[in-house]
């Protein structure tokens, strides 16, 4: 094997930063795992090129390999070759080119979705409801590596760390290449020769949580909260996803909701419409006096301001619409029919006769 980077990328010792780049470019396509499966020594030479490259690439590391040689004093960690790869790539293959440049570290966990359903008044006012989810947390036991104790992750063979692979064929547009996940190591870049018992190297485990959450005054059926980091835990240490929580609202006996306004259906007895009456109406803010005015119609509005919901984005309140139906007596006593009738005639409104037995009752009621 041979340890000369100029050799193994096969260009001349004054080579520009560009012959370099090319040179390495043929050499990765050349030795890639993906395109030489199952010879070993096509992935032992294609990660050489890698590091030939990851020196000479780069001004500094190429004068001290040249006084010194790839034996010569460790500049640390720029020799290695883990991490390294991905860079490389990116440099390459980045930018658009499909290839995302290695692997992006740990991902987050999914996003999870569930749904509460709440008051009216809880809706209107704000509330704090406790939801509960299946969901994934990171393992105590290994402290979300997925390595048992003592141990420790390896860099992926097959991926040489990258976390990707690139698959190379042949179309009528020439050659195409196009990156997957590293199936040995699922996009990690790294593999668990030995893993957390407690969680089979998962880094993580299933659980059921409850969480409370702040609902705020104003939602309605149909909102959606977002509870940023309050989804599932990522493998082996990625973040936490988001909560979705979808709301729904229960109905209210007396009021019906038209966005932040609030609409209820008053009816009155014919006398109070007629000759107008306080009342004591309960909002949802408590009691309230209600004035109706003397000859109030069927249809008529009353708005009480800033009794409805708040915006649940922004400032103020809606209204509380008040709206009339004025009732016809049903069911007449004796004294109110005859009471009507007196009122029918001295308006000159002409009305049906009595039904039979009217005069009788009348009598039975004042003997
Ligand atoms: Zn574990």
């Amino acid at each position: 094997m041979t340890t000369d980077y100029y050799e193994l990328l096969e260009v001349d010792r004054n080579a520009s930063t560009d012959e370099i780049k090319k040179a390495y470019r043929a050499a990765a396509r050349r030795y890639h795992p993906d395109a030489n499966p199952d010879d070993e020594s096509a992935e032992a030479r294609f990660k050489e090129v890698a590091t030939a490259y990851e020196v000479l690439s780069d001004p500094d590391k190429r004068s001290h390999y040249d006084r010194f040689g790839a034996d010569g004093p460790s500049m640390g960690d720029a020799f290695g070759f883990n991490g390294g790869l991905g860079d490389i790539f990116g440099a390459f293959f980045g930018g658009g080119g499909g290839f995302s440049g290695g692997r992006a570290g740990p991902q987050p966990g999914p996003d999870l979705e569930t749904s509460v359903t709440i008051d009216f008044e809880a809706a209107v006012f704000g509330t704090t409801e406790p939801v509960t989810v299946r969901t994934a947390v990171p393992c105590e036991t290994c402290e979300a590596s997925g390595t048992a104790e003592g141990s420790h992750a390896e860099t992926c063979q097959q991926c040489g760390g990258a976390g990707q692979v690139r698959q190379v064929r042949q179309s009528i547009l020439g050659q195409m290449v196009t990156a997957a996940p590293c199936p040995a190591c699922r996009g990690a870049g790294e593999v668990i020769p030995n893993p957390c018992a407690d969680c089979q190297g998962e880094g993580r485990r299933v659980t059921e949580k409850t969480y409370t959450v702040d609902i705020p005054a104003g939602v309605d059926t149909g909102s959606t909260l977002r509870l940023t980091g309050m989804g599932a835990a990522g493998v082996r240490g990625g973040g936490l996803g988001n909560l979705f929580v979808h709301v729904r609202v229960r109905a209210h006996d007396r009021f019906e909701r038209h966005g932040t306004d609030l609409l209820h259906h008053l009816h009155l007895p014919v006398t109070q419409a007629a000759l107008g009456a306080v009342l004591a109406f309960e909002t949802l803010d408590g009691e309230e006096e209600l004035v109706v005015p003397r000859g109030t119609q069927t249809g008529k509005v009353f708005r009480l301001r800033g009794r409805g919901v708040p915006h649940v984005r922004g400032r103020g309140r809606g209204d509380l619409l008040v709206e009339v139906t004025v009732d016809t007596p049903t069911d007449l006593s004796v004294e109110v029919e005859e009471a009507l009738r007196r009122i029918a005639e001295e308006r000159g409104d002409v009305v049906a006769p009595p039904e039979k037995g009217f005069l009788s009752r009348i009598k039975s009621a004042f003997s």
